[in-house]
C-alpha cells in the first residue's frame, strides 16, 4: 500500500495515542507502556508493555479477518504502531465472560473461577466519571448510541470472537477467562471490531496452573507484570516473540 504518513494527534488515551494521517479513512495507533487502574487511579509503567499489546493485537485481528470478523487493521509499521481504518467508535465496552473473574464476582459475590455453561454477554458504557456503568440494550436505544440492529450485529461479532479466541489460546495452554471489545462503524456504515485484544483488555490464565497472565498482576500488586506480558507474547509468537 502507499505509504500512510502521521499527521497530527488526535487523541491521547490512557495506552494509546491515535493520530491522523494523509489518507482520510486512516488512523495510526501508537500504543504506550502506561498503564492505569481502578478507574485511573492507580498509574504505572509496564515496561515493553506498549509492543507486546502492538504485536498481540496485530496478530489476534489477523486470525479473525481470516475466520470472517471485519476489523480495523490495516498495517504494522513497527514495534509500537499500526495503520487502522477509520472508525466512529460505539461508546461502549462489550464484555464476554466464560469463567467468572473481576467486576463479574464483585458485582454479584461470587467466587472467581466458576466455569459457565455458556458465555455471558455484557455492555458498559464508556465514560470514566460515571465509573463505565453496565448499561443494557433497552438503555442504549433509548440514549441513542446505537440502533437495535446494531447490538444485534455486535453480538453476533463478539460471540463468534469468543469461540475463535477460546479455541485459539486453548492450543497455547491459556483459558480466555473474559475479554472486553469495542466496535466501530466506517464511513460506508460497516461495523468493524476495532480497539486492541491483549493482556490489558482480556484475562488469560495458565490452563495448567491458573496463574494470571494479564493486567490483573498490575491492578492487584501481585509483581511479576512484565514476565506475565512477555510469557503471553512468547506463548503466542514462539521464538519470534
Ligand atoms: P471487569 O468488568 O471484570 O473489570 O473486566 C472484564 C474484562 O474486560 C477484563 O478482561 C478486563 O480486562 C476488560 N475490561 C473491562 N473494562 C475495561 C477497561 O476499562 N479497560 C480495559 N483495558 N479493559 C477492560
Amino acid at each position: 500500500m502507499a505509504e500512510v504518513e502521521k499527521a497530527e494527534e488526535l487523541y491521547e488515551g490512557k495506552a494509546k495515542k491515535v493520530f491522523t494521517t494523509s489518507d482520510p479513512e486512516l488512523l495510526i495507533v501508537s500504543y504506550k507502556d502506561d498503564a492505569t487502574a481502578g478507574d485511573g487511579e492507580k498509574k504505572g509503567t509496564i515496561v515493553g508493555k506498549g509492543a507486546i499489546n502492538n504485536r498481540m493485537t496485530n496478530y489476534l485481528m489477523q486470525v479473525l479477518e481470516q475466520a470472517g470478523i471485519p476489523t480495523d487493521y490495516v498495517e504494522e509499521l513497527n514495534d509500537r504502531e499500526t495503520v487502522v481504518k477509520k472508525v466512529t467508535i460505539f461508546p461502549l465496552e462489550v464484555i464476554v465472560r466464560n469463567i467468572s473473574a473481576g467486576h463479574f464476582a464483585s458485582n454479584f459475590g461470587v467466587e472467581e473461577g466458576i466455569v459457565f455453561d455458556q458465555p455471558t454477554f455484557e455492555y458498559s458504557l464508556k465514560n470514566d466519571d460515571l465509573h463505565d456503568p453496565l448499561i443494557n440494550d433497552s438503555h442504549i436505544v433509548a440514549l441513542k448510541l446505537a440502533k437495535q440492529e446494531d447490538l444485534d450485529r455486535i453480538r453476533e461479532l463478539t460471540l463468534k470472537v469468543n469461540d475463535i479466541l477460546k479455541e485459539f489460546f486453548a492450543k497455547l495452554n491459556v483459558t480466555l477467562v473474559d475479554f472486553k471489545l469495542e466496535f466501530g462503524r466506517t464511513s460506508d456504515g460497516t461495523i468493524i471490531l476495532a480497539d486492541e485484544i491483549s493482556p490489558d483488555t482480556a484475562r488469560f490464565w495458565d490452563a495448567t496452573t491458573g496463574e494470571k497472565l494479564d493486567k490483573d498482576r498490575f491492578r492487584r500488586d501481585m509483581g511479576g507484570v512484565e514476565d506475565a506480558y512477555n510469557e503471553m507474547m512468547h506463548r503466542v509468537f514462539g521464538d519470534n516473540a
